[in-house]
């Protein structure tokens, strides 16, 4: 496998397909994004993009040198036209895309045939799959996404059969975070090479309706009450060649894990992270978010940093902290609630190379080349 080496711009781009979508996962980025007092208003109502706007935007990533792509949505699964997208993106343009999906459509029956969608998406060229793997616990899992977690599990275990490995997704929230370590002791049994851990995020739709402070915090869960179920879920990942991130939290909550810690501020230099912007990039000229490293530095981190949609603080300690210049901070509407006295900052000279922690541990951000691999959780460790 080649390993793209860090602290260069990431090669991946975001293909959102459209926010439709049928699942009513508690903790959705875009819960009441349409200021509705539905939560999932916006997802039910939300239309797929068009074929030959995506089809412009993959023209765009192979144009720009992007050799990677994630589909998004939305459940990028149901789009119509999902089966020719990825035929165009990986026969004539030669990408390689990881689908995010709950998984719940691939084992469906096309047109009274026997054939399932799983198998016209491989045939098509699909490269790999980001499975929403909230929970082990099937009764939680329904409760958490309204879906039915033995659907997804029939689906891996089609993948594993075939020798095709894929990640998997757990958001950790309230709900879900005493379930960690089971959670991971399923997943070392099955083909996932690399898992994320997702912490509940408090932008984008939970600002609306000012539902962030009145529901979002309490789904979110303090970061002291998860964080040894995530250090041992890791753990136990780690020990059986699964390599982890856990992303969007700070540094300072898992001291010892740094390594495993991915943020906004390094996501376009990370080895394999989105460069362009999602749906609103899909729909008019598509553009990348960044250009040059430099870019990086003087113009997204700044205005990460100031933007009111991600609502972000740091205090007065934190400015002495030693990984300040690339911490994401804390949700401010998270401070309102439980304030500073979790967050202790780290000693040492700043640290200003927003992948510092990446040389060491590159696995987790690395992409597959090929359909199949052989070992490929030995191969991605061991670069
Ligand atoms: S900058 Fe603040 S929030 Fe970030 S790791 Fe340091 S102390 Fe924690």
């Amino acid at each position: 496998m080649r390993v793209h080496p860090a602290g260069k711009l990431s090669p991946m781009g975001v293909l959102d397909v459209g926010r439709k979508c049928p699942h009513s996962c508690c903790f959705c980025f875009y819960s009441f994004y349409d200021k509705s007092e539905k939560q999932f208003n916006y997802l039910r109502t939300a239309e797929y993009l068009s074929t030959e706007s995506l089809k412009n935007l993959l023209r765009y990533f192979a144009q720009w040198g992007l050799t990677h792509f994630e589909y998004t949505g939305g459940e990028p699964s149901l789009h119509p036209d999902i089966v020719e997208i990825t035929r165009y993106a990986h026969k004539e343009l030669g990408l390689k895309g990881r689908m995010i999906t709950m998984g719940q459509f691939l084992g469906t029956k096309l047109g009274g045939s026997s054939e399932i969608l799983l198998d016209r998406l491989l045939e098509a060229g699909l490269n790999d799959f980001l499975f929403s793997f909230h929970t082990v616990d099937a009764e939680m899992f329904h409760k958490l996404t309204g879906a039915d977690l033995g659907k997804l599990q029939s689906v891996m275990k089609t993948l594993d059969d075939r020798g095709f490995s894929y990640c998997t997704n757990t958001v950790v929230e309230a709900n879900n975070y005493k379930t960690l370590p089971d959670t991971a002791r399923y997943l070392v049994s099955s083909g996932t090479r690399y898992h994320n851990f997702l912490i509940m995020r408090l932008d984008w739709g939970w600002a609306n309706n000012n539902m962030r402070e009145e529901m979002a915090v309490g789904y979110k869960a303090k970061y002291n009450d998860i964080d040894k179920y995530i250090k041992e879920a890791t753990d136990i990942l780690v020990a059986a060649d699964i390599a982890v991130n856990i992303r969007y939290a700070p540094y300072c909550m898992f001291k010892g894990y740094e390594k495993h810690i991915v943020g906004f501020k390094g996501a376009a230099m990370d080895p394999y992270e989105w460069r362009n912007g999602t749906k609103a990039a899909s729909e008019g000229e598509p553009l990348l978010k960044c250009i040059t490293e430099e870019d990086n530095y003087t113009k997204r981190i700044p205005l990460f940093e100031s933007d009111p949609a991600y609502n972000l603080a740091f205090s007065e300690k934190c400015e002495k902290c030693a990984v300040r210049p690339i911490c994401d901070g804390v949700d401010r509407d998270y401070v309102a609630r439980h304030g500073w006295d979790e967050f202790e900052p780290l000693a040492g000279e700043q640290i200003k190379d927003v992948v510092h922690f990446r040389y060491e541990y590159p696995g987790p951000f690395i992409m597959k080349e090929e359909q199949y691999e052989r070992s490929p959780r030995k191969k991605e460790t061991s670069s």
